[in-house]
């Protein structure tokens, strides 16, 4: 199918013709002539479908006829983070380059006195989070009942995000005239209902499952040991050996963790940033931007702050922790391999992750491949302790410090636990200096299909360790004292000689 059998409009026709883009995706073709027709659409999608198009291009057409009215947007679309809103503002002056449309953009930590300027100017397209929309519907600032159209993007994500009561009640001030249209990657019970409840007799259209949208993706597993400074040798490594390495997404599953994986990479020399929804607009706004133009080649981030963001050329996508909700995993590798492209997915997981690599190759209905290799970690040989040369961001060789640390590190895991082809990627590391390089065993290991090494969880547990209790953003808790035992607890106890005076007692 042609773009132009679609039913839009010349303008929109002639700025689809500028992106580029020469056919409509599975998701534009099914949707866009429904919702041209005022219909309701229920779009189960994931971001790298063509989805925001798929929204934008009909709007764009229907907003052709009228005109925006002070503090009373005609269209609203709401997203669950201010990246995404960013991303929607974007397309739309991309596809909206022969429209003459106001745009406003309601978003946390941006300045509220020149959000409220541009819609007491009376917008045609209001793009919000819900949490900022909802304080200016409160203060009596805008005014939701000349919405036409209402798209309700990545509800899935709203969902965890806990904003399903703040789509109810922003659904309640729009219009029941309005037109829906609704997007979510995955179906939970809670978005079914919510979509039953606030959508009028809708076109569901459905595109390739979570599953089959990551084809293009190789999907391996990585053993690590459990510490935090065992994964990040493990980190390092992976980096360190990547075949066709351009730039990487690495994802942690707390925001805190973030900010020390980055540190960590920074200080063993790696051109990287960090994203997470603790840093302020500003700050996420340009990590993004410096990750987009390649100024730096590795963005740490969280599941929330990377959300459907549309970065289009990320070669791997390193799990630096295997997420705890398989969903995740998919939105995660579905940020590398786009539009064509070939990704590469990298998890690392330790014993405990065991139950989430179930539910993952569950939900993909595929066995994802182990890297080949023993269980601990492997170590990195001091000299290859620096970042690639090719990594841009200006940051010189490391020494001294670095070096020390790297060797803190060797501590925990030991060249004895090396697999063969692991030391061959080392030794191939040396020979090619700092260069991702993979040596010629793992490459060829990575390209024929492994003998799926034994896999920690299906082994018998020698005995069976208390599982430790995790606290709500999944972090271990020690429980007394763990297993250390402090020295002064294990001094001999002097008994006193002297029976103890009857008022000392109690
Ligand atoms: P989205 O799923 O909306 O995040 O879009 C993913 C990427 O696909 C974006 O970079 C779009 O620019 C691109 N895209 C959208 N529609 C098309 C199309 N019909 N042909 C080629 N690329 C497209």
């Amino acid at each position: 199918m042609r773009f132009d059998e679609l039913g839009l409009s010349e303008k929109v026709l002639d700025a689809v013709k500028a992106s580029g883009y020469e056919t409509p995706t599975p998701i534009q073709e099914q949707a866009i002539p429904y919702a041209l027709q005022g219909r309701d659409v229920l779009g189960i999608a994931q971001t790298g479908t063509g989805k925001t198009a798929a929204f934008t291009l009909p709007m764009l057409s229907a907003l052709e006829k009228g005109r925006a009215r002070a503090r009373m947007p005609r269209t609203l679309i709401l997203e669950p983070t201010r990246e995404l809103a960013a991303q929607v503002e974007e397309a739309f002056g991309k596809y909206g380059i022969n429209h003459k449309l106001n745009l406003a953009l309601l978003i946390g930590g941006v300045s509220f006195s020149e959000q409220e300027a541009k819609i007491t100017r009376g917008a045609d397209v209001l793009i919000a989070t819900p949490g900022r929309l909802l304080d200016f519907a409160d203060r009596g600032k805008i005014l939701l009942n000349g919405i036409e159209i209402l798209v309700i993007d990545e509800a899935d994500r709203m969902l965890d995000m806990g904003f399903i009561p703040d789509i109810e009640r922003i659904c309640k001030l729009v219009p029941s005239t309005r037109q829906t249209l609704f997007f979510s990657a995955t179906m939970p019970p809670e978005i079914t209902r919510l979509s039953e409840a606030f959508l009028h007799n809708p076109v569901r259209v459905e595109v390739s499952r979570a599953a089959s949208t990551v084809e293009g993706t190789t999907q391996t597993l990585v053993r690590s040991g459990a510490s935090p400074e065992e994964k990040r040798t493990t980190l390092r490594r992976l980096i360190r050996t990547a075949n066709n390495f351009k730039n990487a997404l690495i994802f942690c599953n707390r925001k805190r963790d973030v900010q020390v994986v980055c540190r960590s990479l920074e200080k063993h020399g790696f051109s990287v940033g960090a994203l997470h929804g603790d840093l302020d607009q500003r700050s996420r706004m340009a990590a993004l931007d410096s990750f987009r133009n390649d100024s730096v080649q590795l963005l740490v981030c969280s599941d929330v702050a990377a959300r459907g963001l549309d970065i289009p050329d990320v070669s791997h996508v390193i799990n630096y922790d295997t997420p705890h909700h398989a969903e995740d995993y998919v939105h995660r590798i579905g940020r590398t391999g786009r539009a064509g492209k070939l990704g590469v997915a990298l998890t690392i997981v330790t014993r405990a992750d065991a139950r989430s690599i179930d539910e993952i190759e569950k939900l993909i209905a595929q066995k994802i491949e182990w890297q080949a290799g023993g269980d601990a970690p492997v170590d990195e040989p001091a000299e290859t302790a620096e970042a690639p040369r090719e990594h841009r961001g200006g940051r010189s060789r490391r020494s001294g410090g670095d070096r020390g640390r790297g060797g803190a590190e060797r501590a925990h895991s030991g060249h004895s636990h090396d697999a063969p082809a692991e030391r061959e990627a080392r030794s191939a590391e040396r020979v090619h200096g700092d260069r991702p390089q993979v040596a010629p065993a793992e490459r060829e290991a990575a390209r024929k299909p492994q003998p799926r090494p034994e896999e920690p969880r299906r082994q018998p547990r020698p005995e069976a360790p208390r599982r430790p209790r995790r606290d709500d953003d999944g972090e271990a808790r020690v429980i007394g004292l763990g297993d250390h035992v402090p020295s002064f607890l294990l001094r001999p106890v002097r008994l006193p000689t002297k029976p103890v005076p009857a008022e000392a007692e109690d």
